[in-house]
């Protein structure tokens, strides 16, 4: 990485000519706060245990998980249905933060339907999660990750990821060497990926020794600072507003203004992204509508927040 050390005379000089700021090095990270790879943990089926233990965990460590529902399932009355969760727990999952999201009304194979069908599966569950947590499904999570391309047309409609490749996060399929090997395997690769997980304790593909799942996160927590855990709907929002929004550079005096733009809809996409450029030994300012972005350093990158429809940003560097 290119780095900037500017010795007093030479910052005198800058001054009367342009920006000491190289804007060939600014552009938006891949992944928020400049990680180096992302994961989600997803959930299926609105178990009782993604209330009980799942959540909770999560919190624990900061993250927040993506629970694909199937609203079919889910009663007011725990009494009726003991191994799912109830509208209430899901609502209060909601309020703390969690993605409650579609995998269909009642878990059919959506490719075996006749469209019309499917698409009914796909609304009505839509439509009772709107009703009773106020949010509408922006992701989808294919029941049985079985899928064609009128299925995913279908259930792509408005709405801005689906789950169509995970990996194992519980029972037999997934040893912690496995586990520990997609999380690797990730950052080598700088790829998003999304982990498939059911019941902990009981219910299709439990864990056999349930602690590995606290095992697990305990792990992925240590990998932390190039790891960004976010909500499936948070990642594929970043991921789409980075890859759609291009920046322009102009310079005003010793500042460097950036421009971005984007023809995606902030209804959809709206969030901040991360701008990454390097980091110099003089105090980097960036500000955006007039109000300051915080700064920070880390490995020779500075980074900041920004937001894609916020309109310009002036960066400018002063001696510390
Ligand atoms: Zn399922």
């Amino acid at each position: 990485m290119k780095k900037f050390i500017l010795s007093t005379a030479a910052a005198v000089m800058a001054m009367s000519c342009a920006s000491d700021i190289d804007m060939n090095e600014i552009k938006i990270s891949s992944y928020k706060d400049g990680k180096d790879c992302a994961v989600s943990l997803t959930f299926d089926d609105g178990m009782k245990e993604h209330y009980t233990i799942v959540a909770p965990e999560l919190e624990k460590r900061g993250w927040r998980g993506t629970f694909w529902l199937c609203c079919a399932w889910i009663h007011d009355d725990p009494q009726i249905d003991t191994t799912h969760i109830t509208w209430q727990e899901a609502v209060e999952m909601a309020r703390n933060g969690h993605e409650m999201s579609n995998h269909s009304w009642s878990h059919p194979n959506l490719t075996q339907l006749p469209a019309e069908e499917a698409l009914k599966e796909i609304r009505l569950n839509d439509e009772a999660i709107e009703k009773h947590i106020g949010i509408k499904p922006l992701t989808f999570c294919f029941p049985y990750n079985s899928y064609n391309d009128e299925a995913v047309a279908m259930a792509m409609e408005g709405r801005i990821g689906a789950r169509l490749k995970e990996f194992w996060l519980g029972g037999q399929h997934s040893p912690m060497d496995y586990l520990h090997k997609q999380i690797e395997d990730a950052i080598a690769a700088g790829s998003w990926i999304a982990g498939m997980t059911h019941g902990i304790n009981y219910g299709y593909d439990c864990y056999e020794d349930p602690s590995e799942f606290t095992a697990f996160l305990d792990y992925l927590k240590s990998m932390e600072d190039k790891v960004w855990v976010g909500t499936f709907r948070e990642v594929a929002a970043y991921t789409k507003a980075a890859a759609g929004t291009s920046l322009s550079f102009k310079e005003r005096g010793r500042k460097v203004i950036i421009e971005p733009s984007t023809d995606l809809d902030p209804e959809l996409y709206g969030g901040l992204l991360t701008m990454e450029m390097p980091c110099t030994d003089m105090e980097i300012q960036a500000q955006q509508d007039k109000k300051d972005l915080a700064v920070t350093c880390k490995d020779g990158k500075a980074y900041f927040s920004f937001d894609p429809f916020g309109g310009e940003i002036t960066v400018s560097q002063q001696p510390l």
